[in-house]
């Protein structure tokens, strides 16, 4: 039987609606307490576009279910953020992800690459968040802005003020954050003047239609002027055709990423590509 993927991407046995309850029922109940042996962190690298060199990655976790095989993000981080556990395999990344940028800088001393950590909003719910995370990147002997905290602007609207403490706090710190998936939320200004983000990520579903839609490239070129007068770092997210890289340069967008330029990919093959020149 193959295996398929159902609406809203869940992962089911063709055919069979009772099996693909029965699966959601015991992905949820694993995840609740996970076997972090099945789980590992793939990179993707974040280019500049005009040179094509890496300027840092974006840490992506990965589920490597024994039975189901691989179960994307997508499906179980919401589950995890709903029983429970997003805080724990959270720490699991953060801790993970130091450990690699240390390993990296002893391999490659003279690149200091920045990485980019996805969080869930309820990770800033946590108690002394910020104080736990600066602590980590200093046990690992890491400078502070090499840590950059994806937030996504749509979870922002759940519980905007306990983030905006948070983020200043961690900002105080000297670690950066980026406001991802922006464009995909609403008052989309309004959250950035307070917010105080270092970085905005610009969805992919904007960067896939902007080549046919010159709607789109007013709306990018706006979002990117904005950037700008902010004082906001801009990543074009999900990059895969020469096409659009031109439309994204030519709007100004300096920094992307995409599978143009590179899949995530695991950590030796980032260390080796540290030590090489730009993607071609
Ligand atoms: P995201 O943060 O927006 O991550 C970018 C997603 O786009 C990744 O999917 C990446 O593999 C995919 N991508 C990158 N370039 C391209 C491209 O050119 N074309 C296409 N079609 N896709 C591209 P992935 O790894 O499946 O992650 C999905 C989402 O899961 C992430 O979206 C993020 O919101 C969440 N996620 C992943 N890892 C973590 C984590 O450690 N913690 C939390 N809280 N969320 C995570
Ligand atoms: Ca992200
Ligand atoms: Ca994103
Ligand atoms: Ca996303």
């Amino acid at each position: 039987e193959a295996k398929a993927r159902g609406k809203g991407g869940v992962v089911y046995i063709e055919g069979s609606e009772r099996e693909a309850a029965a699966t959601q029922v015991r992905l949820r109940e694993q995840i609740a307490q996970p076997d972090l042996s099945q789980f590992r962190i793939v990179y993707q690298p974040v280019v500049d576009l005009a040179t094509r060199q890496v300027r840092g990655v974006e840490a992506l976790l990965r589920w490597q279910h024994p039975e189901l095989g691989n179960v994307p993000p997508d499906e179980f981080i919401p589950m995890a953020e709903h029983g429970g556990s997003i805080q724990r395999l959270g720490w699991w990344v953060l801790e993970s992800v130091c450990r690699q940028v240390a390993a990296w800088s002893r391999q490659v001393p003279r690149h200091r690459l920045a990485v980019g950590v996805n969080v869930s909003i309820r990770q800033l719910d946590e108690p002394d968040f910020a104080v736990r995370v600066l602590d980590l990147i200093d046990e690992h002997g890491l400078e502070r802005d090499q840590i950059i905290l994806e937030i996504t602007e749509q979870s922002l609207a759940r519980d905007f003020e306990n983030a905006v403490e948070v983020v200043a706090q961690l900002r105080a710190g000297g670690v950066s954050v980026a406001v991802d998936d922006y464009g995909t939320g609403y008052s989309s200004l309004q959250y950035l003047d307070r917010f105080a983000a270092d970085v905005v990520k610009i969805d992919r579903s904007f960067v896939s239609n902007l080549v046919a839609n010159e709607h789109t490239q007013k709306i990018v070129s706006s979002v990117l002027d904005m950037a700008r007068a902010l004082d906001l770092q801009s990543i074009a997210e999900g990059i895969e055709t020469p096409e659009q890289l031109d439309v994204v340069l030519r709007l100004g967008c300096e920094l992307g990423q995409g599978y143009l330029f590179s899949r995530p990919v695991g950590a030796e093959a980032i260390g080796e590509l540290l030590g090489a020149g730009p993607l071609a």
